[in-house]
Protein backbone atom coordinates (compact mmCIF):
# COMPACT_ATOMS: atom_id res chain seq x y z
CA UNK A 1 0.00 0.00 0.00
CA UNK A 2 1.53 3.50 -0.83
CA UNK A 3 1.58 5.64 2.06
CA UNK A 4 2.01 9.08 1.75
CA UNK A 5 3.30 12.05 4.15
CA UNK A 6 3.97 15.30 3.72
CA UNK A 7 7.83 15.50 4.07
CA UNK A 8 9.16 12.03 2.86
CA UNK A 9 6.83 10.63 0.32
CA UNK A 10 7.37 10.30 -3.16
CA UNK A 11 5.08 12.91 -4.97
CA UNK A 12 3.94 11.52 -8.66
CA UNK A 13 1.01 10.23 -9.43
CA UNK A 14 -2.78 11.48 -9.19
CA UNK A 15 -3.31 10.63 -5.55
CA UNK A 16 0.00 11.99 -4.48
CA UNK A 17 -1.02 15.39 -6.14
CA UNK A 18 -4.42 15.18 -4.18
CA UNK A 19 -2.41 14.80 -0.98
CA UNK A 20 -0.19 17.53 -1.86
CA UNK A 21 -3.37 19.55 -2.04
CA UNK A 22 -5.28 19.00 1.06
CA UNK A 23 -2.85 20.81 3.11
CA UNK A 24 -3.07 23.41 0.52
CA UNK A 25 -5.38 26.73 1.55
CA UNK A 26 -9.07 25.99 0.74
CA UNK A 27 -10.56 30.02 0.20
CA UNK A 28 -14.09 29.20 0.32
CA UNK A 29 -16.28 26.64 1.86
CA UNK A 30 -17.57 23.99 -1.11
CA UNK A 31 -21.42 25.06 -0.70
CA UNK A 32 -19.93 28.39 -2.33
CA UNK A 33 -18.35 26.31 -5.32
CA UNK A 34 -21.66 25.28 -6.69
CA UNK A 35 -24.21 27.13 -8.61
CA UNK A 36 -27.72 26.72 -7.81
CA UNK A 37 -29.58 23.92 -9.18
CA UNK A 38 -26.80 23.33 -12.57
CA UNK A 39 -25.20 19.93 -12.25
CA UNK A 40 -22.69 19.19 -10.20
CA UNK A 41 -20.67 17.25 -13.09
CA UNK A 42 -21.75 18.19 -17.59
CA UNK A 43 -19.40 16.83 -19.55
CA UNK A 44 -20.43 17.45 -23.51
CA UNK A 45 -17.80 15.84 -26.08
CA UNK A 46 -15.21 14.87 -24.03
CA UNK A 47 -12.10 13.34 -25.93
CA UNK A 48 -8.98 12.29 -24.37
CA UNK A 49 -5.59 11.63 -26.61
CA UNK A 50 -1.95 10.04 -25.22
CA UNK A 51 0.56 11.98 -27.02
CA UNK A 52 0.55 14.83 -29.86
CA UNK A 53 0.43 14.62 -33.77
CA UNK A 54 0.77 11.96 -35.55
CA UNK A 55 1.40 9.96 -32.18
CA UNK A 56 -1.70 10.77 -30.29
CA UNK A 57 -3.85 7.30 -29.21
CA UNK A 58 -7.34 8.63 -28.36
CA UNK A 59 -8.62 6.95 -25.35
CA UNK A 60 -11.85 8.53 -24.49
CA UNK A 61 -14.03 9.11 -27.25
CA UNK A 62 -17.10 11.59 -27.27
CA UNK A 63 -18.06 11.24 -23.45
CA UNK A 64 -21.19 13.10 -22.61
CA UNK A 65 -22.54 12.88 -19.15
CA UNK A 66 -24.11 14.67 -17.11
CA UNK A 67 -24.58 14.27 -12.97
CA UNK A 68 -27.48 16.42 -11.17
CA UNK A 69 -26.88 17.09 -7.66
CA UNK A 70 -28.04 14.43 -5.26
CA UNK A 71 -27.21 11.71 -7.83
CA UNK A 72 -25.76 8.59 -6.79
CA UNK A 73 -24.02 7.35 -10.45
CA UNK A 74 -21.53 4.35 -11.16
CA UNK A 75 -19.33 4.46 -14.09
CA UNK A 76 -17.99 0.82 -14.50
CA UNK A 77 -15.79 -0.90 -16.96
CA UNK A 78 -13.06 -3.42 -17.28
CA UNK A 79 -9.32 -3.01 -17.05
CA UNK A 80 -8.11 -0.95 -19.85
CA UNK A 81 -11.52 0.82 -20.72
CA UNK A 82 -10.79 4.04 -19.89
CA UNK A 83 -11.90 4.39 -15.88
CA UNK A 84 -9.56 6.32 -14.30
CA UNK A 85 -8.45 8.42 -17.84
CA UNK A 86 -12.01 9.85 -17.13
CA UNK A 87 -12.06 10.00 -13.52
CA UNK A 88 -8.67 11.77 -13.38
CA UNK A 89 -10.81 14.47 -16.24
CA UNK A 90 -14.23 14.61 -13.56
CA UNK A 91 -11.67 14.71 -10.67
CA UNK A 92 -9.70 18.07 -12.51
CA UNK A 93 -6.78 16.10 -12.23
CA UNK A 94 -6.24 16.09 -16.01
CA UNK A 95 -7.73 17.92 -18.66
CA UNK A 96 -9.58 16.50 -21.75
CA UNK A 97 -8.09 17.16 -25.13
CA UNK A 98 -11.48 18.38 -26.57
CA UNK A 99 -14.75 18.76 -25.57
CA UNK A 100 -16.26 20.94 -22.99
CA UNK A 101 -16.63 20.17 -18.99
CA UNK A 102 -18.35 22.33 -16.38
CA UNK A 103 -17.73 21.44 -12.75
CA UNK A 104 -20.93 23.05 -10.81
CA UNK A 105 -21.10 25.95 -13.54
CA UNK A 106 -17.28 26.48 -13.82
CA UNK A 107 -15.74 25.66 -17.18
CA UNK A 108 -12.39 23.72 -16.13
CA UNK A 109 -11.11 24.43 -19.51
CA UNK A 110 -10.63 28.10 -18.08
CA UNK A 111 -8.58 27.62 -15.86
CA UNK A 112 -4.70 27.27 -15.07
CA UNK A 113 -3.35 24.63 -12.71
CA UNK A 114 -3.67 26.79 -9.35
CA UNK A 115 -7.39 27.44 -10.43
CA UNK A 116 -7.86 23.75 -11.59
CA UNK A 117 -6.43 22.83 -7.84
CA UNK A 118 -8.65 25.51 -5.82
CA UNK A 119 -11.28 24.51 -7.63
CA UNK A 120 -10.74 21.09 -7.16
CA UNK A 121 -10.58 21.45 -3.27
CA UNK A 122 -13.57 23.04 -2.84
CA UNK A 123 -15.32 20.80 -4.82
CA UNK A 124 -14.20 17.76 -4.30
CA UNK A 125 -13.91 15.00 -1.74
CA UNK A 126 -11.84 12.30 -3.04
CA UNK A 127 -12.13 8.27 -1.92
CA UNK A 128 -9.10 5.70 -3.24
CA UNK A 129 -8.71 1.94 -3.05
CA UNK A 130 -5.94 2.24 -1.10
CA UNK A 131 -7.19 5.10 1.49
CA UNK A 132 -4.30 6.89 1.00
CA UNK A 133 -3.99 7.92 4.78
CA UNK A 134 -1.07 9.47 6.20
CA UNK A 135 0.76 6.50 8.47
CA UNK A 136 1.85 8.84 11.58
CA UNK A 137 -1.23 10.79 12.34
CA UNK A 138 -4.39 9.46 14.14
CA UNK A 139 -8.16 9.19 12.56
CA UNK A 140 -8.68 12.36 13.74
CA UNK A 141 -5.71 14.41 12.66
CA UNK A 142 -6.15 12.65 8.99
CA UNK A 143 -9.61 14.22 8.69
CA UNK A 144 -8.52 17.52 9.92
CA UNK A 145 -5.92 17.76 7.51
CA UNK A 146 -8.38 19.22 4.79
CA UNK A 147 -8.85 21.79 7.11
CA UNK A 148 -5.85 22.08 8.35
CA UNK A 149 -4.65 26.13 6.10
CA UNK A 150 -8.21 26.27 5.39
CA UNK A 151 -8.30 28.78 7.97
CA UNK A 152 -10.21 26.73 10.60
CA UNK A 153 -9.72 27.66 13.71
CA UNK A 154 -7.67 24.52 15.76
CA UNK A 155 -10.82 23.60 17.63
CA UNK A 156 -13.05 23.51 15.68
CA UNK A 157 -10.84 21.78 13.47
CA UNK A 158 -10.81 18.89 16.10
CA UNK A 159 -14.34 19.04 16.49
CA UNK A 160 -15.67 18.83 12.83
CA UNK A 161 -13.27 16.34 12.77
CA UNK A 162 -14.49 14.18 15.76
CA UNK A 163 -17.93 14.80 14.62
CA UNK A 164 -17.18 13.33 10.78
CA UNK A 165 -15.67 10.38 12.92
CA UNK A 166 -18.66 9.63 14.62
CA UNK A 167 -20.83 9.89 11.39
CA UNK A 168 -18.59 7.38 9.76
CA UNK A 169 -19.13 5.38 12.66
CA UNK A 170 -15.36 5.69 14.16
CA UNK A 171 -16.35 7.70 17.17
CA UNK A 172 -14.56 5.13 19.74
CA UNK A 173 -11.26 5.27 17.20
CA UNK A 174 -10.62 9.00 16.94
CA UNK A 175 -6.88 8.56 18.59
CA UNK A 176 -5.86 5.68 15.94
CA UNK A 177 -3.40 5.45 14.02
CA UNK A 178 -3.97 3.91 10.68
CA UNK A 179 -1.65 0.82 11.18
CA UNK A 180 -4.59 0.13 14.70
CA UNK A 181 -7.44 0.36 12.03
CA UNK A 182 -8.98 -2.46 9.91
CA UNK A 183 -9.22 -1.62 6.02
CA UNK A 184 -12.94 -0.86 6.53
CA UNK A 185 -11.97 1.35 9.62
CA UNK A 186 -9.23 2.61 7.36
CA UNK A 187 -11.68 3.41 4.47
CA UNK A 188 -14.28 5.09 6.47
CA UNK A 189 -11.77 7.31 7.65
CA UNK A 190 -10.75 8.68 4.55
CA UNK A 191 -14.43 8.70 3.42
CA UNK A 192 -14.64 11.30 6.79
CA UNK A 193 -11.69 13.07 5.78
CA UNK A 194 -13.53 13.22 2.03
CA UNK A 195 -16.78 14.75 3.72
CA UNK A 196 -15.31 17.43 6.08
CA UNK A 197 -15.53 19.57 3.76
CA UNK A 198 -18.80 19.21 2.55
CA UNK A 199 -17.63 19.00 -0.81
CA UNK A 200 -19.97 19.55 -3.91
CA UNK A 201 -19.07 15.58 -5.09
CA UNK A 202 -17.88 12.58 -3.34
CA UNK A 203 -15.35 10.76 -6.36
CA UNK A 204 -14.72 7.30 -5.39
CA UNK A 205 -11.86 5.07 -7.24
CA UNK A 206 -12.63 1.46 -6.88
CA UNK A 207 -13.42 2.74 -2.86
CA UNK A 208 -13.98 -1.39 -1.99
CA UNK A 209 -10.83 -2.68 -4.24
CA UNK A 210 -8.50 -3.67 -0.89
CA UNK A 211 -11.20 -4.71 1.11
CA UNK A 212 -12.95 -8.32 1.92
CA UNK A 213 -16.60 -8.32 0.65
CA UNK A 214 -18.31 -7.75 4.57
CA UNK A 215 -16.18 -4.82 4.61
CA UNK A 216 -16.91 -3.63 1.49
CA UNK A 217 -20.88 -3.96 1.67
CA UNK A 218 -20.26 -1.99 5.13
CA UNK A 219 -18.69 1.16 2.78
CA UNK A 220 -21.66 0.55 0.42
CA UNK A 221 -23.98 1.12 3.25
CA UNK A 222 -21.99 4.54 4.44
CA UNK A 223 -22.14 5.39 0.35
CA UNK A 224 -25.94 4.81 1.08
CA UNK A 225 -26.59 6.88 4.01
CA UNK A 226 -24.37 9.80 2.86
CA UNK A 227 -26.52 9.05 -0.71
CA UNK A 228 -30.01 9.90 1.52
CA UNK A 229 -28.00 12.59 2.90
CA UNK A 230 -27.98 14.38 -0.15
CA UNK A 231 -24.31 13.99 -1.30
CA UNK A 232 -23.38 13.79 -4.73
CA UNK A 233 -21.55 10.51 -5.37
CA UNK A 234 -19.66 9.15 -8.50
CA UNK A 235 -18.12 5.88 -7.97
CA UNK A 236 -15.78 4.06 -10.37
CA UNK A 237 -15.44 -0.03 -10.27
CA UNK A 238 -15.17 -2.90 -12.17
CA UNK A 239 -17.19 -4.83 -10.23
CA UNK A 240 -21.30 -5.28 -10.98
CA UNK A 241 -22.12 -5.81 -7.55
CA UNK A 242 -20.61 -2.59 -6.20
CA UNK A 243 -21.79 -0.41 -8.76
CA UNK A 244 -25.66 -2.19 -8.62
CA UNK A 245 -25.77 0.04 -5.10
CA UNK A 246 -25.43 2.99 -7.44
CA UNK A 247 -28.77 3.99 -8.10
CA UNK A 248 -27.88 5.33 -11.81
CA UNK A 249 -24.83 2.80 -13.84
CA UNK A 250 -23.15 3.67 -17.03
CA UNK A 251 -20.80 1.34 -18.53
CA UNK A 252 -17.49 2.55 -20.59
CA UNK A 253 -16.13 0.57 -22.89
CA UNK A 254 -13.06 1.37 -25.36
CA UNK A 255 -13.31 4.63 -23.88
CA UNK A 256 -17.10 5.18 -24.66
CA UNK A 257 -20.01 5.45 -22.41
CA UNK A 258 -23.01 3.26 -22.56
CA UNK A 259 -26.55 3.16 -21.09
CA UNK A 260 -27.05 -0.18 -19.56
CA UNK A 261 -29.66 -0.92 -22.87
CA UNK A 262 -27.31 0.30 -25.30
CA UNK A 263 -23.92 -1.87 -23.75
CA UNK A 264 -25.98 -4.94 -24.53
CA UNK A 265 -24.61 -5.26 -27.76
CA UNK A 266 -20.91 -4.49 -27.10
CA UNK A 267 -18.53 -6.84 -27.38
CA UNK A 268 -16.46 -7.44 -23.92
P1 LIG B 1 -8.85 1.61 -16.67
O1 LIG B 1 -8.77 2.57 -15.53
O2 LIG B 1 -10.26 1.31 -17.09
O3 LIG B 1 -8.08 0.37 -16.44
P2 LIG B 1 -7.18 3.53 -18.10
O4 LIG B 1 -7.93 4.81 -18.16
O5 LIG B 1 -6.10 3.41 -17.07
O6 LIG B 1 -8.21 2.31 -17.97
O7 LIG B 1 -6.52 3.25 -19.52
C1 LIG B 1 -7.27 3.28 -20.72
C2 LIG B 1 -6.32 3.10 -21.89
O8 LIG B 1 -5.46 4.23 -21.94
C3 LIG B 1 -5.42 1.89 -21.75
O9 LIG B 1 -5.31 1.30 -23.03
C4 LIG B 1 -4.12 2.46 -21.31
O10 LIG B 1 -3.05 1.69 -21.76
C5 LIG B 1 -4.11 3.84 -21.95
N1 LIG B 1 -3.35 4.82 -21.20
C6 LIG B 1 -3.58 5.20 -19.92
N2 LIG B 1 -2.72 6.15 -19.53
C7 LIG B 1 -1.90 6.39 -20.59
C8 LIG B 1 -0.79 7.27 -20.85
N3 LIG B 1 -0.34 8.10 -19.92
N4 LIG B 1 -0.22 7.20 -22.07
C9 LIG B 1 -0.68 6.39 -23.02
N5 LIG B 1 -1.73 5.55 -22.88
C10 LIG B 1 -2.32 5.54 -21.67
Amino acid sequence: MELLTPSSAPRHGRHARVMEEVTQPVTAPASQASSDNCPVVSLRGINKSYGEGALAVPILHDIDLQVEQGEYLAIMGPSGSGKSTLMNIVGCLDVATSGTYLLSGTDVSQLDDEGLSRLRNRTIGFVFQNFNLLPRETAQENVALPMLYGGVPRSERIDRAREALEHVGLGDRVDFLPTQLSGGQKQRVAIARAMVMKPSLLLADEPTGALDTASGEQIMELFQELSDSGATIVMITHERSIADHAHRLVFIRDGRLYTSEEVEGVAE
